[in-house]
Formats: structure tokens, sequence, C-alpha cells
């Protein structure tokens, strides 16, 4: 909005150097790669202040976890960044999000993406993110609200899947929506237990190869399947 006069410019750009320095150091630890000038330009651009409660905007740009309602959380933005990098976005590509919660995470992916599909539970929230991100111009981002586990079939299949809920297992209908050659990445354990950030690929042939890449801690995915 016209009355949003980037009053936080400078805690955003902070919070990005502080996210690159983290991914830097998972990198050399676990294997992962540095982020990309893509990520990081989208890092840069997303205002996280507009996807946090008013009450919580003053520490929209801490690299830590917010609640946003009804027990849910946006993820710590190095989380957020290293999830988008592991999934490879192209320009063009078709990309689903288990988990719209604030629709921070959709908007990250809709600067990358061709478009961007994002399915969140809790009804408020899915609304509220849905209206949002309409307001803030994100035409290429749709939501709707609904069982994630089920994926989104009539726009399937997917270059990239993303889960932001923590899941027992691979929920067999998101990899049978992932195109040959895509990826999904998805935190696997449960809420008690340390939960493993997991990257799941569908090879072109069709075989699936899985990959641990680090411990995570994610509120869980529910729902009745
Ligand atoms: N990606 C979000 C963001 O950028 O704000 C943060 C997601 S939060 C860690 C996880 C979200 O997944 C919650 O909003 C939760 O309600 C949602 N969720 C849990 N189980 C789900 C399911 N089966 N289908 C869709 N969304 C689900």
């Amino acid at each position: 909005s016209p009355s949003h006069g980037g009053e936080y410019d400078v805690e955003r750009n902070q919070m990005v150097n502080e996210v690159m320095a983290d991914a830097a150091a998972t990198a050399s630890s676990s294997g992962t790669s540095a982020l990309s000038p893509q990520v990081v330009a989208a890092m840069r651009k997303v205002e996280r202040d507009r996807f946090v409660p008013g009450w919580l905007s003053s520490l929209a740009y801490l690299n830590r976890p917010l609640p946003i309602g009804h027990g849910q959380t946006i993820s710590q933005p190095f989380i957020v960044a290293l999830m988008t990098e592991l999934m490879k976005v192209k320009a063009g590509d078709r990309v689903l999000e288990i988990g719209t919660g604030s629709g921070y995470q959709a908007a990250i992916l809709g600067e990358l993406a061709g478009s961007v599909y994002s399915i969140e539970i809790i009804e408020p929230l899915g609304n509220e993110a849905g209206e949002r991100l309409k307001t803030l111009g994100y035409r290429n981002v749709k939501t709707r609200v609904g069982d994630g586990y089920y994926g989104w079939p009539e726009a399937a299949p997917f270059d990239a899947i993303m889960v932001t809920a923590a899941a027992s297992h691979v929920p067999p209908p998101l990899l049978k929506q992932l195109k040959p050659g895509g990826r999904m990445v998805i935190p696997l354990g449960t809420q008690f237990m340390t939960q493993s950030l997991m990257l799941v690929e569908k090879k072109p042939d069709g075989s699936v190869a899985t990959r641990q890449i680090l411990p995570v801690r994610f509120v869980p995915l529910t729902g009745g399947h």
C-alpha cells in the first residue's frame, strides 16, 4: 500500500545477510549449496512484515519463526530460503506448496516460479493468506483450503512440491503429482522426535531418491488421512 514506505528495508537486508551466512555454514556441514542469486533476490524483495500479525511486525526481520495464530507459525527465514533453494525452481515452473500459513513462503515461490498452488487446512489462515497475496499482487499464486495430503490433482503435475508441516511419511498422492525429474522438499518425523528435512527426487525414469538434509522442527501435518 502507498502508506507502506519501506520502513523495514534496512532490517530486511540485515536479515537476508544472516540467512546467507546460515546457508553458507550449512553448505559446508550438510553438503547443500549456497543460496543462488535468484533466491537471495526474492528474500530481499518480499516484505515479511506484511505476513506476520501487526503486533509482531517489529520482530518480522528476526531470523526466527513467529506465531501467526491458530497454533501455527511462519517458518524461520533461513529455513524458507534453504527449502526454496533445494527446490531449484526455474522461471515458468509449476510449484505446489502444502501449508500456506501466512503466505510468505508462497510469495517467495511466486517470485521465482511460473505458477504456485498452495493449500492450507485451517480455513481462516488460508483465506487470510489468499487475500494478502491478492492485495500484494501475486497473480501467479493460487490458494485453497483443504487437506494438502491429497495435493491439487487438477493442477498436477508439478515441477516441485514443498511441504511446510512435518509428516510421518511422504504422502503418495504428492509423489504421484510430481513430474519425473521433479523435486519435493518435506520434513519427516513426529512432533516429539527430531524431524529431518528430506529432499525427494523423482528421477526421469520414475525411480525415487531420498536424501536427508538437516534436523528441523515443524508443526505437524494434520488432516484425516
Ligand atoms: N509456509 C507457511 C508460511 O510461509 O507462513 C508456514 C507454514 S506452518 C510452519 C505449517 C502450516 O501447515 C500451518 O499453517 C498448518 O495449518 C498447515 N497444515 C498442517 N497440516 C496441513 C494439511 N494436511 N494440509 C494443508 N495445510 C496443513
